[in-house]
């Protein structure tokens, strides 16, 4: 018999139970003996620089590391964010009151509804989206409004497409751009006429910027705290766990409106003790190391060279994918098959966890406009891609798929 003493009510709307699914497809195309290619990972699989490294040993041996750090962020840390953000996007952030230090944007991201929101109160977010959106906002007792992005709209949240009603009703939405799972791109105007119908309304825009360093054939993603006076009406999530390879670290800083990062300052002050020194120190010597580079980062440049060769490898398979310009994920319909073979995004993905040895996530693990759509990481080595490619294109002529070439376009700024 089951017990619901020691579990509760709110564990039932957190997480989306198809990522311990594919887990166990994994385990179990495992123990039959398939060699699989797990691209269904949303984790970096590089190490952080040598001189990240480096620096994380020599701070660690440091007697003066160890005590409670504060929950706000250490004064160097912020200040080396706050010129960091004036560097890579020409913005003026107060360090002492517009930003904050996270143990990872997660962590952010899991507490900010408990921090600016009160039980009852609605919440817009993306549909698919990140998984964490929806959970932070079931933490808190509110509701969720979701907004689809499609194709149709060049996966952008359609602003014009949320009614009056829900823009009155939201105290707060979400927009990750570039986003996880879709990466699709907007620029400034794009983030203009959001500001302005979230001014309208009064609802806070909260910008999940955790690909800003991961971008593509020359496009920077550019900060929503860019845009003159959004600090009245945005917060920004930063992360050093993709732009850096920091992952495991756990920091990221929040940066913008002060009533909202003070909110979430103080909430955070019962329950963390902030992030460990050590680490804070580590994440200055990224930031400071990436202001002495030259302009191309590091992860960009090697996740572009991972694309261009898993998607010509695709191509030559006789499947042509849209060209994502940021982030690590390529967002990808699922193709239709000559053979007459139609699959819902988890029976494909489980189909070439068995056949193929290939795993990517099922499109509907981020929300129900992601059925039709499979999530595909490129996080192994080129050589490992290539072969996932061939795998593929084998295991969709077994069913039937001929040509697909040339009918897609690739998508374009907003
Ligand atoms: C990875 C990821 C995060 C979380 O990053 P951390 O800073 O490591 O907590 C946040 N948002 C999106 C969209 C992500 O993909």
């Amino acid at each position: 018999m089951s017990t619901t003493r020691w579990r509760s009510e709110r564990l039932k709307h957190l997480g989306s139970a198809i990522f311990a699914e594919v887990g166990r497809w994994k385990a179990e195309a495992r123990a039959a003996g398939i060699d699989v290619i797990d691209l269904g990972i949303g984790s970096p699989d590089l190490p952080p620089a040598e001189l990240l490294r480096e620096e994380l040993s020599r701070q660690a041996l440091r007697v003066d590391r160890y005590g409670y750090p504060t929950s706000r962020g250490n004064t160097a840390f912020l200040q080396q964010a706050s010129d960091w953000l004036a560097h890579r996007f020409g913005i003026a952030m107060d360090p002492e009151h517009e930003l904050l230090a996270l143990m990872g944007s997660q962590d952010g991201l899991a507490h900010l509804a408990l921090a600016i929101t009160n039980p009852g109160d609605k919440v817009l977010l993306p549909d698919p989206g990140y998984p964490i959106y929806a959970a932070g906002a079931a933490l808190a007792g509110v509701e969720p409004i979701y907004y689809p992005l499609r194709e149709q709209t060049d996966f952008l949240p359609d602003l014009d497409g949320i009614t009056e009603e829900q823009w009155r009703e939201a105290a707060y939405m979400i927009v990750n751009i570039p986003g996880n799972p879709v990466s699709a791109v907007a620029d400034l105007p794009f983030f203009e006429r959001l500001l302005a119908t979230a001014r309208k309304y009064n609802v806070l825009i909260v910008h999940d910027l955790a690909y800003s360093e991961m971008a593509f054939d020359g496009w920077q993603p550019p900060s929503i705290l860019q845009i003159t006076g959004a600090s009245d009406i945005a917060v920004e999530f930063h992360s050093l766990s993709k732009s850096f390879n920091l992952a495991g670290c756990r920091i990221g800083f929040l940066a913008g409106n002060r009533e909202a990062v003070g909110a979430l300052a103080d909430l955070k002050a019962n329950i963390d003790y902030g992030v460990f020194e050590a680490v804070q120190h580590t994440a200055i010597a990224a930031l400071k190391a990436d202001m002495e580079r030259g302009s191309q980062p590091p992860v960009g440049a090697l996740y572009q060279a991972r694309r261009d060769r898993f998607a010509a490898a695709l191509r030559e398979e006789g499947w042509e994918i849209t060209l994502p310009r940021a982030t690590m994920f390529l967002w990808v319909k699922i193709p239709v098959l000559d053979g007459g073979t139609r699959w819902t995004s988890r029976q494909i993905s489980r189909e070439m966890i068995m056949q193929a040895g290939v795993a990517v996530i099922p499109g509907d693990a981020f929300g129900k406009e992601g059925e039709g759509y499979v999530r595909i990481a490129i996080v192994e080595q080129e050589e490992r891609l290539v072969e996932a490619a061939r795998r593929i294109g084998r295991f969709l002529r077994t069913h039937g798929l001929t040509s697909q070439v040339g009918q897609e376009e690739a998508p374009h700024a907003n």
